[in-house]
């Protein structure tokens, strides 16, 4: 009998049998709150009405009208209808299944539409698993060693991560750009230099949001030479943050923007938008793929739109995530072990750190289990596991943010004071 492969991984022992909002429930019927969603996937809570219809009714209807051979209704209304929450200016879309497809799309097309070679990734980002987004990813050595050669052409440049640094942001931003402009004359000059490729919050790298001084640094070496700005919104785009872009909170507009999870509230589904004019340069042919644009995703995308609009998710997640991180910085008041809780809307990590600033991941791991055996999902993240981070669905109240909080706490005791083999 076949088994599934021990390398995969899995954050908690529980058997999800169904889902119903921010809650999951095992086979045995025990309701666990999701404060995982899916790795901020199911932005619209699990199984949302408006969204098992819209894909009921498109299973029903035609489910895979394959985009490179027949095109289909629901991608082109979908195509159109990203207008209401892209930037003006990214007006053409490419639509693929996972986040990890879709950067080495914006990968290529920067390569093809520039002619240069290079890309330079941050310190600590999370690109994706496939060969070209592992070479881009330096949130964790877990993601790239053993699988060598990964694909060359990647520069590494430091995030602003003022908490590891031990600096102010201020500090931190500077040094950052400062490596920036050195590792471009180091080691990518400008002219094979073809984007930068960066997360507005690092994601899997620890829950660091950027710095608006720092994108804006971005922005302005990126116009200077003629470099593309990538954004990887995969995790912090729907309204995770508390606006419908994690970019929106700094001013800053990339020339490509790459999204996946909560855009098709769980459904595999990820895209990249760019100007018409960038997208002309690379060439015809260079986009598809078997799955991409999938009708049955693209209708559950559409209503994921339509019910974050109806029920103002966007404003809803500012809201709760601003509850979220005050209740976490208030449990982080009275345990020292945890260093740092910062986070951008329902994007939230608390870092445990020991007495000297040193990564303690054992009490993390520790608290992120005992949160689980309480009925509280939570995932860690960080290049030492040490921060544990809360993504729940956007359609959280605060009735369930106080519940989540109030496991947390518990949690976080047990974690501290493991229990002796006697007791
Ligand atoms: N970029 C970011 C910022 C991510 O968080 C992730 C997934 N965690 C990816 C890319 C890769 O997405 P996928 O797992 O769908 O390939």
């Amino acid at each position: 009998m076949a088994q599934l492969s021990p390398l995969l991984k899995q954050a908690t022992p529980v058997l999800a049998a169904r889902g119903e909002g921010v809650y999951l429930y095992d086979e045995e019927d025990r309701r666990y709150l999701d404060f995982t969603a899916g790795i901020g996937v199911t932005s619209t809570g699990h199984c949302h009405p408006r969204i098992v219809e819209a894909a009921q009714r498109q299973v029903a209807t035609l489910i895979h009208g394959q985009y490179t051979t027949v095109m289909h209704r629901p991608l082109l209304t979908l195509a159109d209808r990203l207008s209401e929450v892209l930037p003006a200016a990214l007006d053409r879309v490419f639509f693929a299944n996972s986040g990890s497809e879709a950067i080495e799309a914006a990968l290529r097309l920067t390569r093809q539409a520039t002619g240069r070679p290079n890309v330079v990734v941050f310190q600590g980002s999370f690109h994706g698993r496939t060969i070209g987004a592992a070479a881009m990813t330096t949130a964790g050595t877990k993601f790239r060693a053993g699988f060598s050669p990964l694909m060359g052409g990647v520069v590494v440049s430091p995030f602003p991560d003022a908490y590891r640094y031990g600096w102010d942001q201020r500090a931190a931003t500077d040094f950052a750009l400062r490596e920036l402009d050195y590792a471009l004359a180091t080691q990518t000059a400008p002219d094979e230099t073809a984007a930068f490729v960066v997360e507005p919050v690092l994601g899997e790298g620890g829950y660091v949001p950027a710095t608006p001084e720092f994108l804006a640094g971005l922005r302005t070496r990126a116009d200077r030479h003629g470099i593309l700005l990538v954004m990887d919104e995969v995790q912090t785009g729907w309204g995770r943050t508390g606006k419908f872009w994690g970019h929106d909170h700094f001013g800053v507009t990339p020339d490509i923007l790459v999204t996946a999870k909560g855009l098709a509230s769980g459904f595999p589904l990820s895209a990249i938008a760019a100007p018409a004019d960038l997208m002309s340069k690379a060439w015809p042919g260079s986009q598809g793929g078997t799955y991409g644009g999938n009708a049955v995703a693209c209708a559950a995308a559409l209503a994921t739109l339509d019910v974050i609009r109806d029920e103002h998710l966007v404003d809803n997640a500012a809201a709760t995530g601003a509850e979220l991180a005050e209740g976490l910085r208030k449990v982080a008041a009275e345990f020292p072990v945890i260093g740092d809780v910062r986070g951008l809307g329902l994007m939230q990590g608390s870092e445990f750190t020991g007495p000297a600033g040193q990564p303690d991941t054992a009490t993390a791991q520790r608290a992120q289990q005992e949160a689980a055996r309480r009925g509280l999902l939570l995932l860690t993240c960080g290049a030492f596991g040490n921060v544990v981070r809360m993504i729940p669905p956007l359609v959280v109240r605060s009735p369930q943010v106080q519940e989540a909080l109030s496991i947390w706490i518990e949690a976080v005791g047990a974690a501290i004071a493991p229990p002796t083999s006697e007791g």
